[in-house]
């Protein structure tokens, strides 16, 4: 069990004195952001809550499978006003999309278990230690001494097996696989959920893929392994940003890389890249991103630059170069 036990206890009297509930994740919704919010909003349905869940962007394709999906509702802005507003691993509004303001709801719930957390909330449940939202959920339940049924538990791990990369990644802790083993204890199928969420790929993103990865280049050093997506291929394959997915993946599949890069031209903008970033061990992307205003984690983390994709390689490589060489973080000209 995790050590936060105040901010649990805050949120467990919120939910109890409030009747009207905002939930909402972040922008470009993940498995963790989904499943999480799904998993909460059940728990207050099931406390005799009102609860609405919210995203401003679509729902993967990948997670459409799951039975309560349709519960969230897909919109530009919000209206209206709530007692209460759950806002899951998002470091401000502004990555939630803004979808209402602070005027619209008495109190402000934010969980986040991202190293870029902010203290924007009433009540701020942060813990870097978790795994996933999902995970701090779970204790949540756990706290509340409410028994996690099957569906639950199935959204639970969701968040839980896609936010720790299949249980690879660092975060992959002995709380994380203590909860995992209590969610298969409440009913989940690892090899089910496996199915529904990897063996999932179209065409059209492994085309995608196969010109992603013509791109695959290594840094003199055999140190930082980068790629590029265009519109060009997005043309060429029939895919779109939604098909990317899993592409940066490939760049840690070889041996010595530290830094994996992927940059992404924006659909419809030739002015704006997408940088994600992956790395191993102490090498701390997170910092990497924030340079560029982005943030995440410190082994995986993105932002947006301006500029072409010939641009956006020209300044963010440079500096990946100098992270590993110095451990700093600092803009290269
Ligand atoms: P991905 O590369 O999969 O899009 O994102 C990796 C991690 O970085 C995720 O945890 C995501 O939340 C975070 N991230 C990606 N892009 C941004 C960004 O522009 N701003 C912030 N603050 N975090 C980001
Ligand atoms: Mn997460």
């Amino acid at each position: 069990m995790p050590a936060d036990k105040k901010s649990l206890s805050l949120i467990a009297s919120a939910i109890k004195k409030h009747s009207t509930f905002f939930v909402a994740g972040h922008l470009k919704p993940d498995g963790d952001t989904i499943g999480s919010a799904l998993a909460l909003g059940s728990l207050l349905h099931r406390l005799g809550k009102k609860a609405k869940l919210f995203s401003k962007e679509p729902i993967p394709e990948y997670l459409r499978f799951l039975p309560s999906i349709r519960s969230i509702t897909i919109t530009p802005k919000v209206t209206g006003t709530f007692d209460c507003a759950i806002i899951l691993e998002s470091s401000a509004l502004e990555r939630m999309g803004n979808l209402i303001d602070s005027t619209q709801a008495k109190t402000f719930i934010n969980i986040d278990h991202h190293a870029t957390s902010t203290n924007f909330g009433h009540i701020n449940y942060l813990d870097p230690g978790a795994s996933s939202s999902a995970e701090q959920i779970f204790y949540l339940f756990k706290h509340m001494k409410l028994p996690i049924s099957r569906a639950e538990a199935q959204n639970l791990y969701i968040g839980l097996v896609t936010d720790t990369g299949k249980f690879q990644h660092a975060n992959t802790s002995p709380d994380a696989m203590l909860m995992a083993a209590h969610l298969i204890e409440a009913g989940v199928k690892p090899f089910e959920i496996y199915d529904k969420i990897y063996a999932t790929k179209s065409l059209v993103s492994l085309k995608l893929l196969s010109l992603a990865l013509s791109t695959l280049n290594v840094t003199e050093e055999g140190t930082i392994a980068y790629l590029e997506v265009t519109q060009d291929m997005y043309r060429a394959s029939g895919a779109s940003a939604m098909d990317t997915e899993d592409i940066i993946n490939y760049c840690m599949m070889m041996p010595g890389i530290k830094i994996g890069i992927l940059f992404r031209e924006i659909e419809n903008s030739k002015n704006e890249v997408k940088v994600s970033f992956r790395s191993r061990n102490r090498h701390d992307v997170n910092q990497l991103a924030r340079l560029f205003g982005g943030g995440g984690h410190k082994n995986a983390a993105g932002c947006t630059v301006q500029g072409t994709i010939i641009s956006a390689k020209k300044q963010v490589i440079p500096c990946a170069v100098k992270l590993l060489l110095t451990g700093l973080a600092v803009r290269v000209k």
